[in-house]
This record gives structure tokens, C-alpha cells and sequence, in this order.
């Protein structure tokens, strides 16, 4: 099973890659790899062969500093490597990040979540987290069963500092500048699968199960 589930997944903020990456994992026993999640794995990784102005990602991470791409590259491929099959989720970010990756990996679906903007900004300002575990929830779309009590571990859920509108339009226009050409990248190789990721996360589910297993 493993050789066929390299799966990529992009789309704009709030397209739902968090919440589905989650869903495949479970349903195919897959790594989802974030950068973020990564990065806080290897904190103390010696990367002082990369000339960069820490010795290791914690340094920049504790520094409150941007972990420039070379970092990144190194800490998302050794995630990678360790993993029998994966979700990629928020790398790569740039055409540079994937080239790097290009040269890395072979990847078995490239999955582009397809939601119209406007639809972004209502999911993302209603996002809330557990900020213990985690867990994402939806003010409207996904409440947990107790107001602000994570589901999964009791913990509280919070909304995070970038999902307030103004921080949501400015993560978009980011996006739009840094990451569709990535998007772009792929649709040219002919890699790319776009699928809608409108409807709710069952439905949304579905396409990609059918997609994966076609
Ligand atoms: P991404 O990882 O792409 O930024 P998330 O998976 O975190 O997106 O989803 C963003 C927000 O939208 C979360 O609050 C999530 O609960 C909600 N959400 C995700 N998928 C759907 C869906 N199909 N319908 C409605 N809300 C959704
Ligand atoms: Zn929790």
C-alpha cells in the first residue's frame, strides 16, 4: 500500500487540508507531515553544515526568527524519509521549496482543494483549535459537543492569532504571491488533480477516496 500514497496536498488557507490530511492518515495509515509540526520534531537537529546563522531550527524558532528554506527543505525530507507513506500539508510553499522537493521525493497524488475565497474567510475566522492537542473545530461547521471543550482531550479551544480577518486576507494575498505558482508548477507538469473542497468534509472526503483508490 505504502508506494502508491505519497500524497500532496495544496490549496489556500483554509481549504481544508488540516482536517482531511487527518482523515487520509487515519483511512490509509499515512505520516502527515506539516512544517510546522516538523520543525517543532527536530528542534535540536545539527544542522551547522548549512552555514545558516543557527546551529539548529530551535535557534531561529526561540530566536522568534523566519527558518529560511534551506532548514525547512532539510527538516520536511528527513520527516519524509522516515515515513513508509504520507500527507504533505503546507510544504512546499514556494517554487524553490518545490524544486527541492522535486529532486527529493516521487509523489503519487498532487491534490489541489478548490474553495472559493469567499468561503475561505468564513472557514478560517470560524476556526477554532485546541490548544492542547490541537484538534481543529468550526464555530458553525464542526462545534465541539461543549462550547470552547475540546472533544478529543477536554482541553480549551482558542482561536488562533491568525485567523482574524484582517490576518486571513493578508495570509490569502501571501498565498496568492508565494504558493499558486506552486499550483501552477504542477498543473503544467500535468500532475495536478484539482478537487472541489466545497461541500462538507464527508463530501470532500469522498472525492479524495475516490480519487486515491482510482
Ligand atoms: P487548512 O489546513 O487548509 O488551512 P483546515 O482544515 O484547518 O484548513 O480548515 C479550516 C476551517 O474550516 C476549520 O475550522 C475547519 O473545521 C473548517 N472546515 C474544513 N473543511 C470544511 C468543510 N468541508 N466544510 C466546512 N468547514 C470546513
Ligand atoms: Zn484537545
Amino acid at each position: 500500500m505504502t508506494d502508491d500514497h505519497r500524497v500532496l496536498l495544496l490549496g489556500p488557507p483554509g481549504a481544508g487540508k488540516g482536517t482531511q490530511g487527518k482523515r487520509l492518515a487515519a483511512e490509509y495509515g499515512l505520516d502527515v507531515i506539516t512544517t510546522g509540526d516538523a520543525l517543532r520534531n527536530n528542534k535540536e537537529m545539527d544542522i551547522s553544515e548549512l552555514d545558516v546563522a543557527y546551529d539548529t531550527p530551535g535557534g531561529f524558532m526561540d530566536a522568534g526568527e523566519l527558518v529560511p528554506d534551506t532548514v525547512v527543505n532539510e527538516i520536511v525530507v528527513t520527516a519524509l524519509s522516515g515515513a513508509e507513506g504520507f500527507v504533505l500539508d503546507g510544504y512546499p510553499r514556494n517554487l524553490d521549496q518545490a524544486e527541492y522537493l522535486s529532486e527529493q521525493t516521487a509523489l503519487d497524488h498532487v491534490v489541489f482543494l478548490d474553495v472559493p475565497e469567499s468561503v475561505l474567510v468564513d472557514r478560517l475566522t470560524g476556526r477554532r483549535v485546541c490548544d492542547d492537542c490541537g484538534a481543529t473545530y468550526h464555530v458553525d461547521f464542526d462545534p465541539p459537543a461543549e462550547a470552547g471543550v475540546c472533544d478529543e482531550c477536554g482541553g480549551e479551544i482558542v482561536q488562533r492569532e491568525d485567523d482574524t480577518e484582517e490576518t486571513v486576507r493578508e495570509r490569502l494575498r501571501v498565498y496568492e504571491e508565494e504558493t499558486a505558482p506552486v499550483v501552477d508548477h504542477y498543473r503544467e507538469t500535468g500532475a495536478l488533480a484539482e478537487v472541489s473542497g466545497e461541500g462538507s468534509p464527508d463530501d470532500v472526503f469522498d472525492r479524495l477516496t475516490d480519487l486515491i483508490e482510482s
